[in-house]
């Protein structure tokens, strides 16, 4: 494994970032989309859609009340751990996720940035109430789907769903301009443009270190690619930065 490459560039770069994806979960039991066991081979991408969430609530929130479930029984795994060192140590400043599940804040990183929103917080579309998502699902289970707002309006997740404006993205990428490395953790890089963030930092003349464990269409201008379980990678990192550090 290249970790202890990845921690002497570490400790060399002045604004190191980290790019998460579905693959830094799936340790902690929740799927990706895209990965051998990942979402999208069992369902269709178009459940997540907005498109479907207007046309057919209920369906919507069939399929979503479901992961939501999941993924309040999920916990962080070594590789959220590892990550929130790394910001401790003061060698990574922001870690910037696609994810929705809020584990980087329940491992300890403080400097979040969650591009697609987080699943533990729900909004009415009507008055923009903000609801706890743990709510939500009383409010389901009592029988009412799709849930209701005191208001009349219905609930919806506070995620981007496929069809929405990613809101997020300009500030995500003002940190990757002024990043000098980018570690992209379990992320496919297919989805656009979220997937903008580790291009920048590289066109920008930072280093680009991918760890996942399939291709991806980065891989080639990558400057070091590690193609093995994040969970294992990035403790392994941590343990060469201790060592370098004395
Ligand atoms: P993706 O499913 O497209 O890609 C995940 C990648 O991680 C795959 O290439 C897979 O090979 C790799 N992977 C899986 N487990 C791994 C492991 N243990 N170690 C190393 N690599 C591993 O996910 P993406 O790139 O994040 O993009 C898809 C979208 O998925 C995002 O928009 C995100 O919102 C959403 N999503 C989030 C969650 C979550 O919050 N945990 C879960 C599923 C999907």
């Amino acid at each position: 494994m290249d970790c202890e490459r990845v921690a002497e560039l570490l400790m060399s770069s002045t604004y190191a970032i980290a790019f998460t994806g579905a693959g830094i979960s799936t340790a902690s039991g929740i799927p990706d989309f895209r990965g051998p066991n990942g979402l999208w081979r069992k369902y269709s991408p178009e459940l997540a859609s907005i498109e479907y969430f207007e046309r057919d609530p209920k369906g919507f929130w069939d399929f979503y009340s479901l992961r939501m479930r999941g993924l309040f029984e999920a916990e962080p795994n070594k590789a959220h751990y590892a990550l929130a060192e790394l910001e401790k140590l003061g060698l990574i400043k922001v870690v910037i996720t696609q994810n929705i599940d809020g584990l980087h804040q329940k491992a300890g990183s403080k400097n979040v940035i969650e591009l697609h929103g987080t699943m533990r917080r729900c909004y009415c579309t009507n008055c923009g109430k903000s609801y706890d998502s743990k709510e939500v699902l009383k409010i389901i289970d009592q029988g009412i789907s799709p849930p209701k707002c005191s208001c009349g309006g219905i609930i919806r997740p506070d995620v981007v769903l496929f069809g929405e404006p990613v809101k997020g993205i300009y500030e995500a990428l003002n940190i990757a301009y002024d990043a000098d490395l980018v570690l992209s953790i379990g992320s496919s890089l297919t989805v656009y443009p979220a997937n903008l963030i580790p291009q920048v930092v590289k066109e920008h003349g930072g280093k680009l270190i991918i760890i996942n464990m399939e291709e991806t269409p980065l891989d080639e201008i990558a400057d070091i690619v590690i193609r093995d379980r994040v969970e294992e990678v990035l403790p392994c990192i941590v343990e060469n930065v201790k060592k370098l550090i004395g």
